[in-house]
């Protein structure tokens, strides 16, 4: 996420760390490297200008501070602005006093709506609302089905035109495939009828702007009164992110702003500039595929990020959610004692897990920016071979694997499609590993020293 432009700003600032005083001159280097980091990640140039105007202005008054060297002053600036740049408060849906709350999502073709409905359906379900999403996208073969897919995954209902398929029975009478517009309409009125308190409307978007798409988006807007228009923008797609932006800013109007695909490689940057040119807040984000690779968007988290500072808030909230306090209790327990067994081991990695890749999750550490290349070696798919091994084994084995012998090895190896010197391997390093953190509670005096293992 913003990888390169992270690395790219961190070199600019490096340069300051460690002067006394700041002349007008270092800050106007600085400056001029910041503003071509920022172009070269595709932020729009009007932004940059502006962006780069405030920075040097308040960097060269900036007064001495006895808590910051001039070095901290500049990234403090630069964090300050950045996050002004990014919408400064964190905007929340708007729900409506007499639900349901309508949030409509527009955008063109591809750019993550239809993955978007379920998502935002399965985030509103955990926030204790009870969302039903609306497939209005008719034009894209295949997305009604898809909508009605990414609902059943996210357990989240789905109100489409075709019969038999989609829930709500009497409530599609009258509907005609084909029209988007009383799809919408019958939707919300399903929504209202089966006490649903959100509704989420999946809108059809065409490869490029076009009239027609903007008139079918304006119609369903008149017609279900959103609380909320999403514009759902690709971050990948560079500087067409603000023209689209901007036309569909004039043709439809939106409340706020989905960034998706943070988690590819693109610059990204001109999705950073959706908020400061359109005046619309940006949501939410969605970095990946799958349903909880998507957030609330924290313009200061996100700009504490993009300066590797690291996100620990949202580490934190992640971890909240999966964290199962009394199981890492009792398993940090049974490591002072030196009694961890492979069984609490898999539990302790399946939780861990559910807080998403461990690259994301070690990602939002402080200066994971400079680990970047470590980081990238860490691979699920490795994990997924140690679940598997441990799986294979019986809850003796898991629970003392030296009695596991060479033909069981053999199975177990076969078994979960690995070769038996891994199975060897996380035996012998699983036994290496509870002696190490044994002995090292003992020394940070967090119980009884851990006893004698092997
Ligand atoms: P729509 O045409 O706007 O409804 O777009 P879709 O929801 O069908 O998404 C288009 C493609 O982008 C699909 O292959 C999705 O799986 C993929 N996609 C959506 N959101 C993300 C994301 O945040 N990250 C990545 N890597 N892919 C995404």
């Amino acid at each position: 996420m913003f990888d390169s432009l992270s690395d790219r700003l961190a070199d600019a600032l490096k340069d300051l760390r460690g002067k006394g005083r700041l002349s007008d001159a270092d800050i106007d280097r600085t400056c001029r490297e910041i503003r071509l980091a920022l172009l070269e990640a595709d932020v729009s140039l009007p932004v940059v200008r502006g962006f780069i105007a405030k920075v040097k202005e308040r960097a060269k008054g900036a007064e001495v501070s006895g808590a910051l060297n001039p070095a901290q002053q500049v990234v403090k600036i630069v964090n300050d602005e950045l996050v002004g740049i990014l919408g400064g408060e964190t905007r929340r849906i708007t729900f409506a006093k007499n639900p349901p709350t309508v949030i409509m999502l527009a955008g063109l073709q591809g750019a993550g709506k239809t993955t978007l409905a379920g998502k935002l359906g399965h985030w509103l379900q955990k926030q204790g609302h009870t969302p039903l999403l609306v497939a209005c996208d008719l034009q894209r073969p295949g997305a009604v089905s898809q909508l009605q897919i990414v609902g059943e995954r996210a357990g989240v209902k789905v109100f489409a035109p075709h019969p038999g398929t989609s829930i709500g029975g009497e409530g599609q009478l009258g509907v005609t495939a084909g029209d988007p517009v009383s799809v919408a309409r019958s939707g919300v009125a399903e929504a209202a009828a089966q006490h649903h308190d959100v509704v989420v409307i999946d809108t059809a978007g065409r490869l490029g702007i076009d009239q027609e798409l903007m008139k079918q988006a304006s119609d369903i807007r008149d017609a279900t009164e959103p609380d909320e228009v999403l514009f759902v923008v690709d971050a990948m797609i560079g500087q067409d992110a603000v023209s689209t932006a901007e036309a569909f800013q004039d043709g439809v109007g939106f409340t706020g702003v989905v960034l998706t695909k943070l988690d590819g490689d693109a610059r990204g940057g001109a999705a950073l500039s959706v908020r400061e040119v359109t005046g619309r807040p940006i949501m939410f984000a969605s970095s990946g595929e799958k349903l909880d690779d998507f957030d609330v968007f924290h313009p200061d988290r996100m700009a504490s990020r993009i300066l590797g500072m690291g996100d620990v808030l949202s580490l934190i909230e992640q971890a909240e959610q999966h964290w199962d306090t009394q199981q890492a209790e009792a398993a940090a327990a049974k490591i002072t004692q030196g009694e961890l067994t492979l069984e609490d081991f898999l539990e302790q990695m399946l939780m861990i897990r559910k807080m998403g890749p461990i690259g994301n999750i070690l990602g939002m550490l402080p200066g994971a920016g400079q680990m970047k290349d470590a980081l990238s070696q860490v691979d699920d798919k490795q994990l997924d071979r140690v679940q598997a091994i441990i799986r294979g084994m019986t809850p003796a084995e898991r629970d003392n694997p030296k009695i596991i012998n060479a033909s069981r090895r053999l199975r177990i190896a076969n078994g979960s499609g690995v070769a038996v010197s891994e199975v060897n391997q996380l035996v012998d390093r699983f036994y290496d590993a509870r002696k190490m953190m044994s002995q090292m509670s003992g020394r940070m005096g967090m119980g009884g020293g851990g006893r004698k293992t092997n």
